[in-house]
């Protein structure tokens, strides 16, 4: 099991009467891809912030490479970088300047890692282009450039891929794939949508008014976004047996209600219907289910609400 580099513990931040967080707790595993997701004003920017020490928790702890005191969380965040709200950069300066810029105020020694970064976010041939005429996306590129440049092991990035199209999606989601897998960084990201985060992620929490309404892993995400059929019979241990070892099913689980949910042989409903009627466990209800990214989001976040 991988281990826990970032832990929240009853967090709160509140500004004025407003509670941007209310007792929120939540773990990040080392070489994870943590999806912060939830609507505007959820609280996504102000729990990064807290992470980067950029605000100070109204209450409750955060622990960093197993560091809680101010000292010692100052010294786990030079293992970090953080990309919160639109990266900044002088308009005027092209890429390369802007980089050479921070690579001389962070105090880091290699200016061949310049090359390398513009390399990696594809960056390479702005040239004198000056950032003022930059797209969003080269701009957003521009601001995880800036964060990798000291090789951070961890990576908090707050909406990285916020108004870019299709394709800019696409390359920033591959790009942060091929950090997590060939650099093992580990990513917290946040985003108020979750199909763009979806195929990247290895675990999501859902954050709404300023609490977590969820946490799963990718693979439990899959399997509540996928097709089922649920089945309700005169006999459901029974069906259960037949389905398993007459009809083949592998992916059959019980529900809390104790009705039964199929994830495979959809496509061969009528003879699996056949051999339950015919096994004595007659079938009393039959009925396909699918769950998207999108509804299943409006259900963790706004739930309570819909
Ligand atoms: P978005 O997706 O719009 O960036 P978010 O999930 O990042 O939203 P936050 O920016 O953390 O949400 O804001 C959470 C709540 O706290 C909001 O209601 C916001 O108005 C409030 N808030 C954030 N920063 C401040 C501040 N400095 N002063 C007062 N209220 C604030």
């Amino acid at each position: 099991m991988a281990e826990i580099i970032m832990e929240a513990k009853a967090l709160t931040k509140q500004y004025g009467k407003q509670k941007a967080l209310d007792n929120v707790n939540f773990k990040v595993r080392e070489g994870s891809i943590v999806g912060l997701v939830g609507p505007n004003g959820a609280g996504k920017t102000t729990a990064m912030k807290v992470m980067g020490g950029l605000v100070f928790p109204t209450e409750g702890s955060i622990s960093i490479y197993g560091e809680t005191s101010e000292k010692g969380l100052c010294h786990s965040r030079t293992r970090m970088s953080f990309v919160i709200e639109t990266p900044y950069a002088k308009e005027n300066m092209t890429a390369r300047e802007n980089l050479e810029k921070q690579r001389i105020q962070k105090g880091i020694p290699d200016k061949k890692r310049i090359d390398e970064v513009l390399e990696i976010v594809n960056l390479t041939d702005t040239g004198k282009k000056p950032v003022k005429n930059f797209s969003m996306g080269m701009r957003q590129r521009l601001g995880l450039a800036n964060a990798l440049l000291g090789k951070p092991e961890f990576m908090v990035l707050d909406e990285p891929i916020n108004g870019l199209d299709p394709e800019g999606i696409v390359e920033i989601r591959e790009l942060l794939k091929k950090l997590n897998k060939e650099e093992k960084t580990t990513i917290i990201i946040s985003s108020h949508i979750l199909s763009e985060l979806s195929l990247l992620c290895t675990d999501y929490i859902f954050v709404d008014h300023g609490r977590i309404t969820g946490e799963l892993s990718s693979e439990e995400l899959e399997r509540e976004c996928c097709e089922y059929f649920r089945i309700n019979t005169v006999n459901n241990e029974k069906a259960s047996a037949i389905l398993t070892h007459e009809c083949g099913i592998t992916g059959l689980e019980a529900t809390e209600d104790g009705k039964l949910k199929i994830y495979d042989g959809l496509d061969r409903i009528e003879e699996i219907s056949t051999a339950l009627y015919k096994g004595g466990a007659t079938p009393i209800e039959l009925c396909r289910n699918a769950v998207n990214l999108e509804e299943y989001y409006m259900r963790k976040v706004q739930g309570d609400r819909i």
